[in-house]
């Protein structure tokens, strides 16, 4: 990268942020034939498109807010999501144990409402009132693969055996699963097959109105170099920085902000044997679930903390981890103990300001707001969640539309992700072949394999017929046929970036193992400069 002030690219829309919101933008508008250029200014996924609960989810406690809305495109959007990404998501069903005498906090608008109707419930939920919004959740939006909701006696039922005793019934219903870092990672790939150039560790130091439109000021956080750049349309996707980016690099004088909420999780050996979540709830009106990760593990989350800045690491505190492990073990049958834990980790809700009493409380909608007062525009993304990204790329068109002639329609609902080429029903197939493709690879694996690439599996092992020509094994199945993939077409450049976001073999690697890995790709990134220039 050079230095070229004077000689600014130009590019109809410039995307600041690379998670889930700014690629999902940049997927759509270069599909719909925008020059589009996107900045990371670290890896992609690096911040909160990473650390989520990765559900594609309605979000049934939403209901207790009445976000109606918010709630029925969720719905909806789960199973478009699905059938568009059939590796990297897949069906769950979650079980919520419930006890006639659980109370739960007084301040949500149905507490209050029950309150003044049945004031004698105290602050109980009704198991009717429960099977209520569960119906509505079942109903609300175009449900077509995925169950609807059963009753379970856990007497009986497998999924009561973790449990303590006093659970006697619970609702199974569903939700969905998202591989969170991988969905970044597809969409920004998209949007480069569609045309977008992708500038991850790249970023934006200044956005100043010139004329009718934007210079931008990128600075390569590798090199130090920077580069400038014009566009038409600014998007200001920088999540818990997007009023940062507000007010130091763009320097408007809009007063709209993020309140940065953060949400920590814990990572325990695996706490039972069924496939199932758990959705358990909490007198303080928060819920948490508890669901099985990465094939030996549970994962539990999450929390809701205030956090001032956004450039502190977001980290989960040991009173959030006790907070969890005590959480947890009032439902289950042993209490869990900070040695059950194996890894935590933490991100910021960059939710809109709507100046809600409480971190829990705060709306978890998305708001988009053009500002072109001081002439070219800029689209400011506030709030939003993982299951409303595609919808939310979608509005974010219908605000710039304007600013374009033409601008073409909505492509993105039924358009599949990179390897994500067939249908929900057919995961477990694709496994079994690719088991039998490659018998060295062993059932685990190719399971791995499908649940990260999907079809694109084939590419990476290629006419591998033993594990030795996928080269170097930095363990634990992580070979380098597939850190080669994610260098050239994932845009991994250190070894966090692999073992924590595109896999989470993190989990399970030492760190010596992961000091070799990032040693091994600086050196085959210096031999392929060392190529490319020769
Ligand atoms: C604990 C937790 C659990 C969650 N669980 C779920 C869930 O289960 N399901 C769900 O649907 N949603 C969930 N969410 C919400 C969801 O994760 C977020 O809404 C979403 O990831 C926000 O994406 P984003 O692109 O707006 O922000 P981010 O992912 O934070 O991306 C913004 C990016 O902008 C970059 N950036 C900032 N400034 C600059 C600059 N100057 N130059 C270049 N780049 C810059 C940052 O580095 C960052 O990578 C959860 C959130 C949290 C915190």
């Amino acid at each position: 990268m050079e230095n070229r002030p004077d000689s600014a690219e130009s590019y109809d829309l410039f995307v600041i942020g690379g998670g889930i919101n700014g690629c999902g933008i940049a997927r759509d508008a270069a599909g719909r034939g925008l020059s589009v250029a996107l900045a990371e200014m670290n890896d992609l996924a690096s911040a909160t498109s990473s650390a989520s609960t990765k559900l594609f989810h309605g979000g049934l406690r939403y209901l207790e807010y009445f976000e109606v809305r918010l709630v029925r495109e969720s719905l909806i959007e789960r199973e478009t999501l699905m059938r568009a990404m059939p590796h990297i998501s897949w069906p769950m069903r979650f079980v919520l144990p419930f006890h006639k005498d659980m109370r739960f906090e007084s301040s949500t608008p149905t507490s209050k409402i029950l309150n003044t109707v049945m004031p004698w419930m105290k602050g109980r939920r009704p198991s009717w009132l429960i099977r209520l919004g569960l119906f509505m959740y079942d109903n609300l939006g175009g449900r077509k693969i995925l169950p609807g909701t059963k009753t379970l006696d856990l007497k009986n039922a497998p999924e009561g055996r973790p449990l303590d005793d006093r659970f006697r019934h619970a609702f199974e219903y569903s939700d969905c699963w998202v591989q969170d870092s991988r969905l970044v990672v597809l969409n920004a790939r998209d949007a480069e097959l569609r045309g977008a150039e992708i500038m991850p560790r790249t970023k934006v130091t200044v956005a100043e109105r010139d004329g009718d439109g934007w210079r931008i000021e990128v600075e390569d956080r590798e090199t130090g170099a920077a580069r400038s750049i014009r566009a038409k349309v600014l998007v200001n996707a920088g999540g818990p920085w997007a009023g940062d980016i507000i007010r130091t690099k763009i320097r408007s004088n809009s007063t709209e902000t993020v309140r940065l909420v953060r949400g920590s999780h814990i990572v325990c050996r695996k706490l039972y044997d069924h496939d199932k979540c758990y959705f358990f709830q909490g007198t303080d009106g928060r819920i948490i679930f508890a669901i099985p990760y990465e094939q030996d593990f549970t994962l539990i989350g999450t929390t809701d903390s205030e956090q001032e800045d956004p450039d502190k690491r977001p980290e989960c505190t040991p009173e959030e981890r006790d907070y969890l492990l005590n959480f947890a073990s009032n439902y289950f049958k042993r209490d869990l103990t900070p040695e059950d834990v194996v890894w935590t980790y933490s991100g910021v809700r960059p939710l809109y300001d709507d100046g809600a009493s409480s971190a829990t409380a705060a709306t978890r909608d998305y708001t988009l707001k053009i500002d072109d007062a001081g002439g070219a525009p800029v689209l400011n993304i506030f709030g939003g969640k993982i299951t409303t990204y595609r919808r939310l790329a979608e509005s974010a068109m219908e605000k710039i539309a304007p600013f374009f002639d033409d601008l073409k329609g909505k492509w993105t609902a039924g358009v599949t992700l990179p390897g994500g080429d067939f249908e929900v029903r057919e995961a477990r197939d694709k496994m079994k072949t690719l088991a039998a493709d490659y018998p060295f690879l062993g059932d685990k694996q190719a399971e791995r394999m499908i649940r990260h690439y999907g079809t694109e599996s084939w590419h990476i092992l290629g006419d591998a017929t033993e594990a030795g020509d996928l080269g170097r094994d930095f363990g634990h199945g992580l070979t380098e046929a597939e850190v080669r993939w994610q260098m050239d077409r994932e845009y991994a450049r250190a070894a966090d970036d692999v073992v924590f976001r595109r896999t989470r073999l993190g989990l399970r690697m030492t760190p010596d193992e992961i000091a070799a890995l990032d040693a091994w790709m600086q050196d085959a990134r210096r031999e392929g400069r060392a190529t490319a220039a020769s």
